[in-house]
């Protein structure tokens, strides 16, 4: 199989199974257990909280773990928003993830308060200008994705974040895309909060992490025992935590041109597919772009079509994002961009990693020509 939806999820690297396992079988500790086990539980969680500090640059006390990026982004906004509002003001963009925008809908529909969404160009980029217009005194939280889990744009963070704190608002950021692929150095970016997901970087399902800057308050989302310095209850989930940082090891290991490597291809096979693909519409900034994202608009195919035909050649990939699978409505993500609405239901998102080839990917764009041809004629299904 050619396993072309890292975005959507990565199998778990051996590596971090083996550095779990103790943790799930004889060092199985509670880490707030005031027993031999117990310890052994609370050091393991210690180092992989340090781990994650050293990958995002900040002190271990700012690492809160989580279930993964959901519950981060939920944290995040929520939590800030209602811990200290300087008004009952948020800013976002239309193309987040849903778990920051259902969380921006809650403070509107439960707590009252007011969401300004700043515009993106036809690249998914967000208007710097119209954000320092939207950005008031009574602001509270402003929260933009660093990389687009669709389009895989990637977003001036550091600009955005100087415009939020010039006005005085906390900035988050939705790193879980990013993660691996892009510096996370959260003094460099200048963010109050940054999200990050394990399932996205080798680690299992369920564990993730928010950075909160040391010294800002923050209302938990979870009521309990007080774990996580009360920022999130609930027993630590320490093979979780001990798996995302033996995956940040694995990605902290990588050559130093990997990346560069991954972008390298990822130009290929879109040049390949635009010039073999006919009428095939790149989606997302031609090189503001994560470098394992390529993503396509297919016109007078269905993306859905497209891609089961490739599954047939054992190509899989994403008709939109994972995340909103199972909905048939076209992407929001697209629409925001101005991409019509008709030719967002034809989009075909490949995503990889650094263990993908060249030549997978040139076997892929061959495929794929053949897939939106024969879509094409049978006529795409109307929805
Ligand atoms: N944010 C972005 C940008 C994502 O792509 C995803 C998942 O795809 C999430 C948040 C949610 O992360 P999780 O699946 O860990 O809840």
């Amino acid at each position: 199989m050619i396993y072309l939806d890292s975005a959507a999820t990565t199998a778990v690297r051996r590596e971090v199974l083996e550095a779990m396992w103790p943790y799930l079988t004889g060092d199985f500790g509670n880490p707030s257990s005031h027993h031999s086990l117990g310890e052994s539980a609370a050091t393991a969680l210690a180092a992989a909280r340090a781990t994650v500090a050293r990958w995002l640059g900040c002190r271990a006390s700012e690492v809160v773990f989580t279930s993964g990026g959901t519950e981060a982004d939920n944290l995040a906004i929520k939590g800030l928003a209602l811990a200290a509002p300087r008004g009952r003001h948020i800013v976002t963009t239309p193309i987040e993830h849903e778990a920051v925008l259902e969380s921006c809908d809650y403070l509107v529909r439960q707590h009252g308060f007011e969401l300004s969404t700043v515009r993106v160009d036809s690249d998914g980029l967000v208007d710097l200008d119209e954000l320092e217009s939207l950005v008031r005194d009574d602001t509270t939280l402003v929260s933009v994705m660093y990389a687009n889990n669709e389009v895989g744009t990637v977003q001036p963070v550091a600009g955005i974040a100087d415009v939020a704190k010039r006005h005085g608002a906390r900035m988050h950021t939705d790193a879980v895309q990013a993660a691996g692929a892009l510096p996370l150095d959260v003094a460099g970016l200048g963010v109050d909060a940054l999200s990050v997901s394990g399932h996205k970087l080798g680690a299992p399902k369920g564990i993730g992490a928010l950075y909160l800057r040391g010294g800002v308050a923050v209302e938990p989302v979870l009521h309990g025992g007080g774990q996580e310095r009360g920022k999130r209850s609930g027993t630590e989930n320490v093979a979780g935590a001990v798996g995302l940082a033996a995956a940040i090891e694995l990605a902290s290991r990588m050559p130093g041109d990997a990346l560069g490597r991954l972008g390298g291809i990822r130009d290929g096979f879109i040049d390949e597919v635009l010039a073999t693909v006919p009428g095939a519409v790149l989606t997302g900034h031609r090189t503001l772009r994560l470098p394992g994202n390529a993503s396509f608009c297919f016109p007078g195919t269905s993306g859905e079509a497209v891609l089961l035909q490739l599954e047939q050649h054992d190509i899989v990939c994403s008709s939109g994002s994972a995340c909103a699978a199972g909905r048939d409505d076209p992407s929001h993500v697209l629409v925001a961009m101005g991409i019509d609405p008709a030719v967002a239901q034809t989009a075909v998102r490949f995503t990889f990693d650094a263990a993908t080839t060249a030549e997978q990917l040139h076997e892929v764009a061959q495929r794929l020509r053949e897939a939106v041809a024969s879509v094409r004629a049978i006529g795409a299904p109307t929805r």
